[in-house]
């Protein structure tokens, strides 16, 4: 039997309860494929800054290192809106980030047939959508320098070195080469020079894999023809704030932003989470849809511990219980045969990844 550890970051907001089913559900599969997960819990975020005065204690980072992958849950909300910037959940996560070295985040954006019809767009325009957004991390505008403000002005700065940009491009180009070998790379380079580089260097690393078709694309028609013609798009390749946007964007071609994984990797570690935040509107009322965190587990599995069998069976539970009709809160008006509660949804794939 094989074991692994995995450091799970719970959070703050609907983090705690989708987690709990993410877990439910991965000791299920674990069952069924003869492998053992030792959770440990790390504090994070708002929770952390509550109990420690940190929101990222140093334990955390050193913990997470040393195991085999991060499941994260979510962080933030009002609570912890009006500290100063460095105690800020979010501050937490960004230093998190940073820390693990996790440059690059893989946001697919999959419609399932189920669920066609929960779209705001029209079905014959998102039937077959099959997008990998690969987004830098740890770069770009949410950590350049110079950045301050004083009462009556606030500045940041978009920075990318070319190193920076070199290991993005290849974690795009060769997941492209796993899929159907398209990469769009997204920048605003008719206006901003740091783009013209992240142009110039892209272009220059495509040489290295001429089996992968390379276009660039300007970020404000790309946020156009997303929902244009969403499926133009293989990998999109994008920096920090423009892939923050877009994927959320591409999130809602399938229906709900409750529904979509990410994984956050480096050389190091990886964290996989879902791709929305803490909810704190709908928190403790169990309603969240849990499939983002669940499908970020089945990454896990994939990626970092290359159990493709045991990730393979939570997607096709995930795939069942949507074709047999369930449906969290967010997507009840979506086909709903029934309509279940966050722990109730676990539970049901949780049992299907054992059938
Ligand atoms: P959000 O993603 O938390 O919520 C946006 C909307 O989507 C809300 O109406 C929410 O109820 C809904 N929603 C989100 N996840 C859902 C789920 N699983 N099931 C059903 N509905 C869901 O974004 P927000 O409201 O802008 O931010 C709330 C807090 O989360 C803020 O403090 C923000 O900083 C933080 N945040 C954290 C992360 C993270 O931890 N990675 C990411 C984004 C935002």
């Amino acid at each position: 039997m094989k074991s692994y550890k995995i450091a799970l970051i719970k959070g703050d907001g609907i983090g705690p309860e989708i987690i709990d089913e993410a877990t439910k559900v991965l000791d299920a599969v674990a069952s069924a494929c003869e492998l053992h997960f030792e959770y440990e819990e790390l504090l994070m975020g708002g929770i952390a800054y509550d109990i420690t005065g940190n929101p990222l204690p140093q334990e955390t980072i050193t913990k997470s290192l040393t195991s085999d992958a991060v499941l994260f849950g979510a962080i933030g909300g009002q609570k912890w809106d009006t500290l100063d910037r460095e105690l800020r959940p979010e501050s937490g996560l960004l230093r998190f980030r940073k820390e693990l070295g996790v440059y690059a985040n893989l946001r697919p954006a999959v419609v399932y047939e189920e669920l066609i019809n929960a779209s705001s767009l029209k079905p014959e325009i998102i039937k077959g959508v099959d997008i990998m957004v690969v987004r830098e991390l740890i770069g770009g505008i949410y950590f350049g320098e110079p950045k301050g403000r004083t009462k009556d002005k606030g500045w940041n700065t978009m920075v990318y070195t070319r190193e920076e940009i070199v290991r993005i491009a290849h974690q795009a180009f060769r997941i492209a080469q796993t899929r159907d070998k398209r990469v769009v790379s997204i920048d605003k380079a008719n206006v901003l020079d740091v783009s013209q580089l992240w142009r110039d260097v892209v272009t220059e690393i495509s040489e290295q894999y001429p089996d992968v078709e390379l276009t660039h694309m300007y970020v404000d028609n790309a946020a156009m023809q997303l929902v244009l013609n969403p499926k133009q798009f293989d990998v999109m390749l994008t920096g920090n704030i423009f892939g923050d946007i877009l994927s959320d964007e591409a999130s809602m071609l399938c229906g709900s932003i409750g529904l979509l994984p990410s994984a956050s990797v480096g050389e190091k570690i990886g964290v996989y989470e879902p791709i929305h935040g803490s909810a704190p509107d709908i928190a403790g009322q169990g309603i969240a849809n849990p499939i983002a965190t669940i499908s970020s587990a089945s990454m896990m599995l994939r990626y970092a511990l290359g159990e493709k069998e045991a990730a393979n069976k939570i997607d096709n539970a995930i795939k069942r219980a949507l074709k047999e009709g369930y449906r969290t809160q967010d997507l009840a008006q979506f086909d709903a045969k029934e309509v279940c509660s966050t722990s109730e949804m676990g539970s049901i794939i949780a049992n299907y990844t054992t059938k």
